[in-house]
């Protein structure tokens, strides 16, 4: 069980991947974070815009792992398009 610590927006210096969805985000974005804990080891989560977006709207905070919220996306703009 992962414990978070704190977020800020935070430019990155070298590139990325989003925690939501795997896209690789360059250098010198500025992008939402969070630092959390886990196995006593400290972690910074990159997300992209569009994941932080649609985690905002849709996930109610709940608990997500790594490439979920990519998976959550894709259905959605899936079930919207029909
Ligand atoms: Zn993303």
């Amino acid at each position: 069980m992962s414990k978070f610590i704190k977020h800020e927006n935070r430019t990155t210096r070298t590139s990325h991947y989003c925690f939501g969805c795997g896209t690789d985000i360059s250098p010198k974005t500025t992008v939402y974070t969070e630092v959390i804990s886990d196995g006593g080891k400290i972690y910074t989560l990159y997300w992209c815009d569009a994941c932080k977006d649609f985690y905002d709207k849709h996930c109610n905070n709940e608990e997500v792992y790594e490439g979920d919220v990519g998976q959550l996306r894709y259905e959605y703009d899936k079930e919207n398009k029909k």
